[in-house]
């Protein structure tokens, strides 16, 4: 039973057979239990319909009328007082009987052979064509008592029923037969289309599209099987768009520092042209580093399932990126509000100082001189919203939905000098998911932005 395909249909022809044999079973006991006796009755009515029909007619001869009734479809042994016997109709397969049973006959008692007769396995007693399968009643004829044995001639009354229903045995069992192989191979089809779609996308191969208009579990599985190749090819689009991307940033910078290197190895340089090159390649070097340290933080985050929990003080925390990031907006002479309590919460402080690390920064980096960040916070039973604010340039509404994606950055051109790789918000998503948090941005070009991380505690 290599395919399912065989095994179904060995099944299936497996089921038939028991279910026939139980079947078979079955009516055999129902026979024995209820038919039998009702049809030992109705076979003792005839024979004493015969018997009265008989001897109300003076003038007939016992042996004519025996042959012609025997002719209508019934079969009669007869035994006289003297142990003689006669068969009138189909011979008997055996004419086994004790003589003691034939006595009480011919002493005037009927014999109820058909309801006594044995239980057979698998063969009915409906068809038995022995004398003991018979009704004995007593028949007066020719000066004397008579002992007649009657039983239907099963051929000649069943006979074509018989052969009505072999037939319609052979041809239910020979078109069952021929249905469960178009059937099965029916609903093996699909899973056939499956396996070669499987192969396809082993090999690489994930636009696939299975023609399965089937609502049952098989198409289902179809269904979302096709699901599982579309978000499979777009992985392996991101995949891609994500080693271009990182290629390109990459290469940017180090084409940037051996210009600048080939530059600097010119000899009739001035000082300060020499100094700007230099401090350029170390920007450049410094960016380089910043990318692959935020690459692996990415792969890092795409890899663990858990994180280090530990309870601490988000203000303490807080207060130490505002101290970290002092210089910077000093310097640019923007105003930095930590209004917020004591407050302990349960998570990875490591990771969790990278998020306001980069939002901060951000605020700082996008607010020009003079602005504002606000840092609030609102605490409920299950969870705390931190609030980062600025009065910075703002993000345009289309902008807004792609920050979060890796490699974004809203103006290309701008960014380009700074320290910015468009990794830090999709780090610091990362980051509050894992936790099983929220982030979510608001802004208004010119006037400034909001982000707001939900966090449990
Ligand atoms: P980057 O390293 O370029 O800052 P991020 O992923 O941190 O990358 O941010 C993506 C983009 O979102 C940035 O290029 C910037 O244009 C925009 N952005 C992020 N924070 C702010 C902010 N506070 N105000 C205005 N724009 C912001």
């Amino acid at each position: 039973m290599r395919t399912l395909y065989v095994r179904i249909i060995v099944t299936t022809m497996g089921i038939m057979v028991v279910s026939a044999i139980i079947a078979f079973i079955v009516t055999n006991v129902y026979y024995q239990h209820y038919l039998k006796p009702v049809n030992d009755q109705k076979v003792t009515q005839i024979a004493q319909s015969i018997v009265s029909v008989f001897e109300e007619n003076e003038n007939e001869k016992l042996d004519t009328y025996l042959q012609s009734m025997a002719d209508l479809g019934y079969q009669f042994y007869v035994v006289d007082q003297d142990g003689n016997d006669r068969v009138f109709g189909k011979e008997f397969r055996s004419y086994e009987l004790e003589s003691r049973k034939i006595e009480t006959v011919l002493a005037g008692e009927v014999y109820h052979g058909i309801s006594n007769f044995a239980w057979k396995p698998f063969v009915t007693g409906f068809f038995d064509n022995e004398v003991k399968n018979t009704i004995g009643v007593p028949i007066q004829a020719d000066g004397e008592v008579q002992a007649l044995f009657v039983r239907p001639n099963t051929l000649k009354q069943f006979g074509e029923m018989r052969q009505f229903l072999a037939v319609m045995l052979v041809l239910m069992l020979l078109f069952s037969f021929l249905f469960v192989l178009w059937s099965t191979r029916h609903i093996i089809k699909p899973i056939r289309q499956l396996t070669r779609a499987t192969r396809k996308i082993a090999a690489g191969n994930y636009h696939i599209k299975l023609n399965e208009k089937r609502r049952d579990e098989i198409g289902r599985l179809a269904n979302d099987f096709t699901k599982m190749s579309d978000s499979l090819s777009r992985i392996e689009e991101k995949r891609q768009e994500f080693v271009s991307n990182v290629s390109h940033e990459i290469q940017s910078p180090l084409t940037s520092i051996q210009g600048f290197s080939r530059a600097l190895q010119e000899d009739h340089l001035a000082e300060d042209e020499r100094q700007r090159y230099v401090s350029i390649i170390e920007r450049e070097s410094k960016r380089l580093s910043l990318l692959s340290k935020q690459l692996l933080t990415l792969s890092y985050l795409d890899r663990i399932e858990n994180y280090e929990k530990v309870t601490f003080d988000l203000y303490r925390q807080l207060r130490e990126v505002v101290t970290a990031t002092e210089w910077h907006w000093r310097e640019k002479e923007i105003a930095v509000v930590l209004d917020i309590p004591s407050t302990m919460i349960k998570a990875d402080p490591k990771l969790l100082y990278q998020v306001w690390m980069n939002l901060i920064t951000n605020a700082v980096r996008y607010t020009p001189a003079g602005g504002t960040i606000t840092i609030t916070m609102t605490e409920t039973k299950s969870v705390i919203d931190v609030f980062i604010e600025d009065t910075g340039v703002g993000i345009a509404a289309e902008d807004l939905t792609q920050i979060f994606e890796r490699f974004y950055k809203v103006d290309k051109a701008r960014t380009r000098t700074e320290t910015s790789t468009g990794l830090g918000l999709s780090i610091t998503k990362k980051i509050i998911e894992l936790h099983g948090g929220t982030i979510v941005a608001e802004s208004t070009l010119g006037q400034g932005s909001a982000f707001q991380v939900t966090l449990p505690k």
